[in-house]
């Protein structure tokens, strides 16, 4: 086989289907996010609109300060896995913020949203005797690849569609265990569980819980403990998993449980066992983040504001968006090569950014642009994307409203 033929041909046929990524090679700057320079394209100045960043914490003075004191007190890595010499006392504080965070027992921590996703549930679902696993059709890709390592039967639900849930539920021996897997904010609709009602069928069916609050943490309920803490709900999950790299504004993941629930999956996932642990800097920045948030609602209140007005100014001009009751905001393309070239186009022309969400991260004929505003975006930068829609929108001859509901 000529290997590299091989590459390259399969290259060209995603290049083909407008599903190939191109990366834009920014460089963000502390105290002006969400401006960024665009080094791929002569160092345009551009502004953000599609960040996880959802608050602009990855700036934060408090978030920044305690990354510098860190790394000058104790260095830069943590030298080791958690197990062999990596545990520092900043993970240490972490996982105890995590855990008062979501008002549980005990937090673990990962390297990423997607590895804590990937090691507790495929530890879970394969540890855990004959486990019947239950996921949602629209789970991360995190999720999925946990399920599907965990060698465990799983059952996919209908998106947030309770009676198949039940369905599945009920087919079973009620003596079976069984684990509910879902999100509670889906990242690409921007829609949100009925947790309760899942909740509900959990504890009819003897079932576990296990909900991603990776869009919901840091956003959402009193303490930014997500959806959940917004519901009063958080004791009704058993196991919370969330990052620490999107409206915290670091890196990391975790997972927050009962303290058995944490350290059977610190004892037995390899994901968490043969990794190095996070810079002490890092937990140090997100354990400062998540502070802040705890104590500050004016964060997510001005993110709220600004949400609302992006999505009032897109109605006046008539752009289809998804309503949805998140701070998601998906302007519906519906076809791949569209919606990269209104991004490129929007880059090019507008300095404004906005990734195209082309498959395999949403299903072909759902592609979309996923804006997503904060609270450090100005009324100017909203006035520059409005227009600038408005502009591509009349340009591209593309729908305007009514738009059929995804
Ligand atoms: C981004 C994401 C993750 C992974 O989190 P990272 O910290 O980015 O690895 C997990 N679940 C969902 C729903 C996500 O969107």
């Amino acid at each position: 086989m000529n290997y590299t033929d091989y590459f390259e041909n399969t290259l060209r046929d995603l290049k083909d289907e407008g599903n190939y990524r191109v990366f834009a090679d920014l460089e963000r700057h502390r105290g002006a996010f969400p401006k960024a320079t665009n080094r791929g394209d002569e160092n345009r100045e551009v502004t953000i609109w599609c960040s996880n960043d959802y608050l602009g914490m990855g700036q934060h003075p408090d978030v920044i300060a305690a990354m510098h004191d860190t790394l000058d007190q104790v260095g830069a890595g943590a030298g080791g896995t958690r197990n062999i010499s990596g545990t520092t006392h900043q993970h240490v504080m972490l996982e105890a913020e995590l855990a008062d965070l979501h008002r549980k027992e005990a937090a673990l921590l990962f390297t990423s949203g997607y590895v804590s996703n990937w090691a507790a549930l495929g530890t879970l679902a394969a540890k855990i005797p004959d486990c019947l696993v239950l996921s949602d059709a629209l789970n991360h890709a995190s999720m999925i690849e946990g399920i599907r390592h965990s060698k465990a039967e799983r059952k996919i639900w209908r998106h947030n569609d309770l009676a198949h849930l039940e369905e599945l539920l009920a087919a079973q021996p009620l003596s079976r265990p069984k684990l509910i897997a879902f999100e509670s904010v889906y990242s690409m609709d921007g829609d949100i569980a009925p947790i309760a009602e899942i909740c509900d069928l959990a504890d009819r069916y003897n079932a576990m819980t296990y909900l991603d609050e990776v869009h919901a943490v840091g956003l959402y309920g009193p303490r930014g403990g997500g959806i959940a803490e917004r519901e009063g709900l958080m004791d009704r999950i058993d196991v919370i998993e969330g990052t620490l790299g999107k409206a915290y504004g670091v890196i990391g993941g975790y997972i927050a449980a009962s303290s058995a629930l944490c350290d059977f999956v610190r004892s037995f996932a390899s994901g968490f066992i043969f990794t190095t642990a996070l810079p002490p800097a890092v937990a140090a920045g997100a354990n400062a983040s998540v502070r802040h948030l705890k104590s500050s609602n004016a964060e997510r209140r001005a993110h709220k504001d600004k949400v609302a007005e992006v999505r009032a100014r897109l109605d006046d001009i008539g752009i289809p968006h998804i309503t949805n009751p998140s701070h998601i905001i998906p302007v519906m393309v519906g076809d791949p090569v569209k919606c990269k070239y209104l991004s490129d186009v929007l880059m090019a022309d507008h300095g404004i950014y906005i990734q195209p969400i082309n498959y395999p991260t949403v299903p072909k004929g759902t592609e979309r642009l996923r804006i997503t505003p904060s609270p450090v975006h100005s009324a100017e930068d909203i006035d520059n994307l409005i227009s600038a829609l408005e502009t591509l929108w009349a340009k591209c001859q593309l729908a305007r409203l009514p738009l059929a509901a995804q």
